[in-house]
């Protein structure tokens, strides 16, 4: 039995078979065990994948034959040589129907024991050979997987997807009823495929390193995605105590539904928790999570989940089922839906331009600006469905006030269009900015003036101020939250919608992690909003707080200054609640 430690990024527990996603860059490479009988098919599928590699590699030889010297040939003269190689290709066979694994996987392993037998040998020309064979098991592979297969081709049975990394838009086509859970190589607690497990209620444990070189395709391992391990070859003994943990985390989340609305304090008091949502997910879950309404819908997921851009009718269709949809879950349930978040990892083919640095490029709010056409359809589709539910619009990355005076114009004009058309929608709907950019956050008074509400979005936020690219593990010690500049900048923005008498939320992430979401709670923020499943667990930590010890919770990291460390400040704080709330350890797990 061994345990991996990475990233606690999505809740829950899932015991399953590995299906491995694996790739080099461009080429995702899915290895799974074959269904009985399959065997003979799949030598067939490998076979044909050699006669696509020896075209490709004659019509190489053929036109640089042509044209270059006989050097260059030769190389791929020696590759067309070694596909045909009756040792390797019979290896990968015999490995296909002994093994009963996918052709990926064979053509992996037997490549893998070559490259070491070459690597051995202390003749030159022999340790040369092992960059022909990368080559060739490049190929072979592309030719099996084809570049536009989907990752998940082959996933048959429910599975944990295990993966160096994975794109949204990779995650958003994985059949969900087949996704147990998801180990990773990289990722972080923030990035967009960690929110999508999140929202989609799937555990998730990222920053583990090497979990793909670890693991074999179709071997059990047990996932904790509220503690950030993953266990390979569990015995009997470690799966108890795992199935004891999702036992407690049941009742955790079943006695934060039967109790209070969620986030309601031991004295009556409140900051209500709402549930952010990415449409194509199953609304489901909110209701069961107690979610009081939709804080976040991530309305970038319409173009996600169909790789184009949705029209109008798409849009407003999604949009206003997700406002009845919403309505449902209580009189004063509101839904916010951001506008188009574009950009960043969030990429969709034909829209999304290539940009040297994405996270500062054209994205969200500044993409929608400089494409007036889709911004407009947008704005109309959301403002259509604000007629069937309380719906609030929010801007996305604003970074100064221009891009709200401008927002504004655009959402005038598409009113007055609508007016002539004599079109229903709600003339007060609320319209609101994201604070996620450092320079909205510090002319925070500038933005209140021209909004209804703000929404902190902590994920962007903490990555900008830290300069820590959310996504990446090899930088998460510095994605800081409670770093005292951070702290800094949400009490100035809490301040400024405070003078300005607006509300404001947290959207982000941090909200879901009890130490950060009560101390967002406790420093003022007037709403949550977080993936559904964490929202028993905060709500759980906020019924056992009155306001006063809310008080006390806001004032620890102020009275520790700044000269202190982000660490620091969690472990005051996290000591603080275990201290105040009997049965902290429980909750949290
Ligand atoms: C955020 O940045 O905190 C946020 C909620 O938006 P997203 O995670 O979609 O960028
Ligand atoms: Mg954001």
């Amino acid at each position: 039995m061994r345990s991996l430690q990475g990233l606690a990024t999505a809740r829950g527990f899932a015991v399953g078979p590995v299906f491995i996603c694996r790739g080099d860059g461009s080429v995702p490479v899915p290895e799974y065990v074959l269904e009985p009988g399959c065997e003979e098919e799949e030598v067939l599928r490998y076979r044909r994948a050699v006669g696509d590699a020896r075209r490709d590699l004659e019509g190489i030889v053929a036109s640089l034959k042509e044209r270059t010297g006989r050097d260059d040939v030769m190389v791929f003269e020696c590759h067309l040589m070694m596909l045909e190689d009756a040792e390797l290709s019979g290896a990968v066979e015999r490995r296909i129907r002994e093994e009963h694994v996918n052709a990926e996987s064979a053509v992996k392993r037997v490549y893998a024991e070559s490259r070491a037998k070459f690597e051995r040998m202390n003749d030159p020309y022999f340790r040369e050979r092992v960059r022909d064979l990368d080559d060739l098991e490049r190929r072979l592979l592309a030719a099996l997987t084809g570049f536009s297969a989907p990752v998940h081709r082959g996933l048959k049975v429910p599975s944990i997807i295990v993966a160096d990394d994975l794109t949204p838009s990779e995650t958003v086509q994985l059949p969900r009823d087949l996704v147990l859970g998801f180990a990773t190589n990289g990722g972080s607690t923030t990035s967009h495929v960690a929110l999508l497990a999140r929202a989609m209620g799937i555990p998730a444990v990222t920053g583990l390193g090497d979990i793909t070189s670890r693991v074999r395709a179709g071997e059990t391992v047990l996932i904790d995605g509220t503690n950030g391990t993953v266990t390979l070859h569990p015995d009997a003994a470690s799966i108890r105590e795992f199935m004891d943990l999702v036992e407690r985390d049941r009742e955790i989340s079943e006695s934060a539904v039967l109790g209070a609305p969620a986030g309601t304090l031991k004295d009556g008091g409140e900051v209500p928790i709402f549930a952010n949502l990415h449409p194509g997910v199953p609304v489901g879950g909110l209701r069961e999570h107690g979610a009081r309404g939709i804080g976040l819908y991530r309305s970038e997921y319409l173009w996600l989940n169909r790789g184009h851009e949705p029209t109008e009718e798409d849009q407003f269709r999604a949009y206003r089922d997700a406002a009845r949809f919403t309505a449902q879950l209580g009189d004063d349930a509101s839904i916010t839906i951001r506008a188009l978040d574009i950009g960043g990892d969030k990429i969709v083919r034909g829209i999304s331009h290539k940009e040297a640095n994405p996270f500062l490029g054209n994205r969200s709010i500044r993409y929608l600006l400089a494409n007036r056409d889709m911004f407009k359809t947008q704005l109309r589709a959301i403002l259509r469905a604000s007629a069937f539910g309380r719906v609030r619009l929010m801007y996305p990355m604003i970074s100064c006030v221009e891009e709200l005076d401008e927002s504004a114009e655009v959402l005038a004009e598409v009113k007055r269009g609508l007016d002539a058309a004599g079109v229903a929608y709600d003339r007060e709907m609320p319209v609101g900015a994201m604070i996620e950019v450092p320079s909205a956050a510090i002319n925070a008074d500038a933005i209140a003036k021209r909004v209804d509400f703000f929404s902190i979005g902590t994920n962007d936020l903490v990555q900008y101020v830290m300069a820590a690219d959310r996504g990446n593990e090899s930088v998460a010690s510095l994605y800081q939250p409670t770093n005292p500049a951070v702290l800094w900048l949400m009490r100035h923005v809490i301040d400024a919608a405070r003078h300005r008498g607006i509300k404001v939320g947290v959207c982000g992430e941090s909200a879901s992690d009890p130490v950060v979401g009560v101390l967002w709670a406790a420093m003022g923020v007037d709403i949550l909003s977080m993936s559904a499943t964490y929202i028993p667990v905060i709500s759980a930590v906020l019924s056992r707080l009155t306001r006063a010890d809310l008080d006390a919770y806001a004032r620890i990291p102020v009275e520790m200054g700044n000269d202190v460390t982000a660490r620091e400040i969690y472990d005051r704080c996290r000591a603080w609640l275990a201290e105040h709330v009997f049965d902290f350890e429980n909750i949290v797990l």
